[in-house]
């Protein structure tokens, strides 16, 4: 299995996977143009693309949504509760299938668990994708680690987690006052540092790759998010057995593969 980021900030998000004869889009955040082009770089057509999967509505998720659904039909997934909004974004006639949190689904050898998350978009959900090779959890936009969450990503084999704002850069940085509460509130972003305590316990839990995703452009950097994360590592003296990247922006990331 195969996870590649082709775009992860607040101005858009969408990832590759593939595994198990199938290639997938967890989320539709940027054009279809720019997912046909990065698609085309990882050697992938957009009519390979067998399925999306959404995490929430927001639309730096789904933003390139209505377009591709005019070229492709991919079978579209997401959580319940999302599917109203989703409705309004696709091609009529499309096709969308509610999951349900913690109820399995196959495509192809993949197995897809949807599991609930803490942020402000009803239905929104992170996903476990596990194939013969091993299993991967994908979960951002997460205001808090929630039980749920923890459950579904301890264990994994290696992890997408959101690591979205320094909270320093966040209190003293241009945002206005509602909106800086609202991204750190418990149904807004992780910071650095709460993601950072979030990947420590991955790696207890035998996690030995992390993408640290979602970053804001404007109250992050990649170094921020990265030392945060490395140091918490080291403080439970696991930064040897634990490989982290940085999701950039706006290009292709590293290839995750199991
Ligand atoms: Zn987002
Ligand atoms: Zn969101």
């Amino acid at each position: 299995m195969l996870v590649v980021t082709l775009a992860s900030s607040s101005s858009g998000n969408c990832a590759l996977v593939s595994g198990g004869g199938q290639n997938i889009l967890i989320d539709a955040g940027i054009s279809y143009r720019r997912i046909v082009s990065s698609l085309n770089a990882l050697g992938v057509g957009p009519r390979d693309i067998s399925a999306v999967l959404i995490t929430h509505t927001h639309s730096d998720h789904i933003g390139g949504l209505p377009t591709l659904t005019k070229y492709i039909s991919p079978r579209i997934f997401c959580g319940r509760g999302t599917d109203v909004t989703l409705e309004r974004s696709i091609r009529p006639g499309g096709e969308i299938t509610r999951l349900d949190c913690g109820a399995d689904l196959y495509i192809g050898e993949l197995k897809i668990t949807p599991f609930k998350t803490s942020h402000d978009s009803p239905g929104s959900v992170g996903y476990s994708i596990t194939s013969e090779r091993g299993r991967f959890v994908y979960c951002t936009d997460l205001g808090i680690v929630t039980p749920e969450v923890e459950a579904a990503a301890l264990g994994a084999d290696a992890a997408v987690i959101e690591s979205n704002h320094d909270l320093r850069m966040l209190q003293t940085g241009p945002y206005p006052q509602f909106l800086k509460r609202r991204i750190a509130s418990d149904v807004g972003h992780l910071s650095n540092d709460t993601s950072a305590a979030f990947a420590g316990r991955l790696a207890d839990s035998g996690t030995r790759r992390l993408v640290l995703a979602h970053l804001s452009k404007e109250n992050n950097t990649p170094e921020a998010a990265y030392s945060a994360c490395t140091d918490s590592l080291r403080k439970r003296g696991a930064e040897r057995d634990v490989t982290v990247r940085v999701a950039p922006h706006d290009c292709i990331g590293e290839a995750l593969i199991l």
